[in-house]
Parts: C-alpha cells; structure tokens; sequence
C-alpha cells in the first residue's frame, strides 16, 4: 500500500508534540526591479485536533497551493478556519478557495480595506476588488484574542495597520506575517515597507524577541532566537529556479535562487 503523505513530508516544520505547523508554500526573501513578486509563507497549524491554514499566497501561488493540498490529502472545505496575516495580494488572493470555513482577519484590517484607509496611505497592494466581493465572509478578530485554545491573535503592526500574527503560546512560535518579513531584517532591525508606522513595526520586534523562541516570517523560512537573540534557520533555503528565456536562438538559462 502506498505511504500516505504527512504533513512533514512537504517541507514541513514539526515540533514534535501536540502544536505544529507545516510549510505548504516557502515564503522567499526576494525582491525584484520589476515589481513586487509576493512569493509569501503559507502555512498549515495543527493543533487541538484543528487545521488552519495561515494566509493564502497570491494568485501565481494558486495552482501549487491546490498541488499541495492534494498531496496532504487535505481538502479545502476540511480545514476549521483560515486566518489572514495582512489584506494584501500575497498573502490573501486564494481565499475563495476556501468557501464554507470561516476566514478571519483582524478587525483592525478589516477597516482598514473596507472603510478605504489603504486608499489614503497610498498602499498598492491591496485587492480590493476581491476583499470587497468576500467581505461578509470575514469574521473580524481583535488584539489578544483566543482564536482556539492556545493559538492566540498578536497584533503586529506597521506594515499595515492591522496585521497580525498568530502565536502558538503552548510552543512560543510565531507565525509573523509580515511582522517580521525576513530574518535578515529582523537581523539588522529594519523594518518592513510601512504603510502604517516603522516605529510601530520595529517595536513588534522586541514583543518578538521577549515572547517567542521559534518564528515563521512573512518572506523566509522558520528561525529560531538564539540565546544572544540572533536568528538560525531551522530548515535548508527553499529550491526556486527561474526559467529564462532569453530569445529565439539562444539557450533558455536555469537560475537557481539561494
Ligand atoms: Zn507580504
């Protein structure tokens, strides 16, 4: 009989015990002079018996989150909740993949889009259009809140307004969301682009540092605070190859990435 797959054999982070999480989509450290290319985190929690999916990648994700799922055997309208880190197109734009589960979103967020203020703040990212169609599906969460027992709401903002994390408390593991974007800024104590405050997005950083032994970013793969508070990556950097094409004539160019 064929194995079926678990959730570790897909690049996955465990920690052993009765909370985990699992990386379905790598998020990539990566920027680009043409544009943003939005390769975010999407990660699946385990915990209590329950399955949620925290964020959902963008539309270019789309069919290799669909792959992903396939291979855990895991169908979409099984999982008990999705929650989104930020309303932006890298990290929301397959929610209606998700039809009949609830979708949460911190309240802060939620007005952020609905009530127009990305417009003011001059953020590009926001798909408006699709958050608009689905609006009434969100279910709003505030600052601290317990979503499920022992995974609780931490509101990191700066980067947006209302983006949020969702912290594993029994574990002391953080999934950012652009919280904390890559461990090199966290690193260096750069903050991410913000559309809402740096000072406030550098201050989640040491909420981070007091609170959390393991983090998932937004942008990069799971790390852990050493004793001195610098990161160690728990796992090998994601394989991504470009494929080139550079004219007719010429040989496409493989670039692998990292
Ligand atoms: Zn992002």
């Amino acid at each position: 009989m064929q194995k079926q797959p678990t959730p570790t054999d897909a690049e996955g982070v465990t920690d052993g015990s009765c909370q985990r999480y699992t990386i379905l989509l790598p998020g990539i450290p990566v920027s680009s002079t043409r544009g943003a290319l939005g390769w975010s985190t999407v990660a699946l929690i385990e915990t209590g018996g329950l399955r949620i999916l925290f964020d959902t990648g963008s539309y270019g994700d789309r069919s290799l989150l669909i792959e992903r799922l396939q291979a855990l055997s895991l169908d979409p309208q099984a999982l008990d909740a999705v929650f989104i880190s930020h309303l932006h197109y890298d990290h929301c734009q397959n929610i209606d993949l998700f039809a009949d589960i609830p979708l949460f979103v911190s309240e802060r967020e939620h007005r952020y889009v609905l009530e127009g203020e990305y417009r003011e703040r001059r953020d590009p990212y926001v798909p408006a259009a699709t958050i608009l169609s689905l609006k009434d599906r969100f279910k709003t969460v505030l600052d601290g809140s317990e979503l499920f027992p022992n995974v609780k709401v931490v509101a990191l903002p700066g980067h947006t307004p209302g983006q949020a994390g969702l912290f594993l408390s029994r574990e002391k593991i953080l999934l950012a969301g652009d919280g904390v974007k890559n461990a090199w800024e966290f690193a260096n104590r750069m903050a991410p682009p913000a559309f809402f405050s740096e000072a406030a997005a550098l201050s989640n950083y040491d909420w981070v540092m007091a609170n959390a032994t393991e983090i998932v970013p937004g942008h990069d793969r799971p790390f852990r605070l050493q004793a001195d508070g610098t990161p160690a990556y728990l796992t090998p950097a994601a394989e991504v190859t470009l494929n080139l094409f550079p004219g007719p004539g010429l040989e496409p160019k493989a670039v692998r990435l990292f």
